[in-house]
């Protein structure tokens, strides 16, 4: 293959930004990753590494001057950095996509509004907004913008336990209906600029402690909801004119309804599997995409469930030997924290 000229830009040094970098290599795509976190493990897989806060202006525009596009890995960069950068080089996705998901208010206003359901939600600001909205318990109380993985998650049984948490109003919080979780399942899609995509079969999730654990294909669901589940997934991509990989996390309460849970505009930790599942990963079409390399055919090899392996756990995963089904992956963390999410490992199955 002819190396390519292309210099990619990745915001963010986490894993997915290492998993990106890994996939670019494999395109003989050089990338220069920008992130604030000294640490960063993607320091181990991409080109170069600009170590800065994301708002000084100085280190953005020599980031923006060395690439030929940018993306990112994850999604709460802050809007005026992304539309900043995207007056100096092309940003994919665009950056007002990322304005809408960034704060779960706006993302499931944006998701009701073309016609796709979520569980139902109200804006609080106040402990009368919880008292006024007693239909919406048992339910979750999360911040608009910044939770992730259950941070800055309450779960309200009864209005009597929202007034004895210690709740801080300062910040924009949304509360949502408990779903009776059936099952999680989720989409990966990678749309491509002339309006051309892949899409991956849905995933089945397991989470423990609001944090993913499992990911399975196949997804043991019916062929109704597969089908509207990809559907639904395209349209939200459409709608937002999406280009790159994107995520789109489902519910499935117990009366078979699907329910959108939230978007992520960046590849996604259920879409891991997909490196081993698929001729294309998610990283790999997400390079294509946002690049505007070729589309090739997504073709399926086999099926699998991967594991999170979060914390201390990682002790246990890196000396051991595996198979020749098993695909084990280091984030190469310098530090094992709590509930972080250390590596993967992939099983493949017939
Ligand atoms: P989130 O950070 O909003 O994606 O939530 C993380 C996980 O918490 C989800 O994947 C679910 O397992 C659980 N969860 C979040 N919101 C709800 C809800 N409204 N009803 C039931 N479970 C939820």
């Amino acid at each position: 293959m002819v190396k390519s000229k292309l210099v990619l830009g990745i915001i963010g040094g986490g894993q997915l930004g290492s998993m990106l970098a890994t996939a670019a290599k494999k395109l003989k795509i050089k990338t220069i990753v920008l992130t604030d976190d000294l640490k960063a493990p993607a320091k181990n897989f991409c080109d170069e590494i600009i170590f800065s806060k994301y708002d000084r202006q100085k280190s953005i525009e020599d980031f923006a001057r060395k690439v030929d596009v940018v993306t990112f890995e994850f999604e709460n960069i802050p809007f005026k950095v992304l539309e900043y950068i995207s007056r100096l080089k092309p940003v994919l996705p665009k950056p007002s996509i990322n304005q809408i998901v960034q704060n779960r208010f706006t993302e499931k206003n944006f998701i009701n509004n073309i016609g796709i359901k979520t569980t139902n939600y109200v804006l609080i600001n106040n402990q009368f907004d919880i008292s006024n909205n007693k239909d919406l318990l048992p339910g979750l109380l999360k911040t608009c913008t910044l939770g992730y993985d259950g941070k800055g998650q309450f779960v309200l049984e009864n209005k009597d336990e929202a007034s004895k948490l210690k709740i801080e109003f300062d910040k924009e919080q949304i509360l949502e209906k408990k779903v009776n979780l059936k099952k999680e399942i989720s989409v990966v899609i990678t749309r491509f600029l002339n309006n051309d995509f892949v899409i991956y079969e849905p995933i089945e999730n397991k989470h423990v402690d609001q944090i993913l654990y499992r990911s399975i294909i196949p997804a043991d669901i019916n062929k109704d909801i597969f089908e509207k589940a990809q559907q639904q997934a395209k349209l939200i991509a459409e709608k937002l004119d999406y280009i790159g990989t994107m995520c789109v996390e489902y519910f499935i309460d117990e009366k078979n309804n699907l329910l959108v849970n939230e978007i992520a505009p960046r590849v996604h930790n259920s879409g891991h599997l997909t490196i081993n599942t698929h001729n294309i990963s998610q990283f790999e079409n997400h390079i294509r995409a946002v690049c505007n390399l070729e589309k090739i055919e997504l073709k399926k090899i086999c099926n699998a469930e991967m594991i999170n392996v979060i914390g201390n756990e990682i002790k246990n995963y890196r000396d051991k030997t595996y198979s020749k089904n098993e695909f084990f992956f280091d984030y190469m963390k310098l530090k094992i924290k709590e509930k972080r999410k250390m590596g993967h490992l992939t099983t493949t199955k017939l």
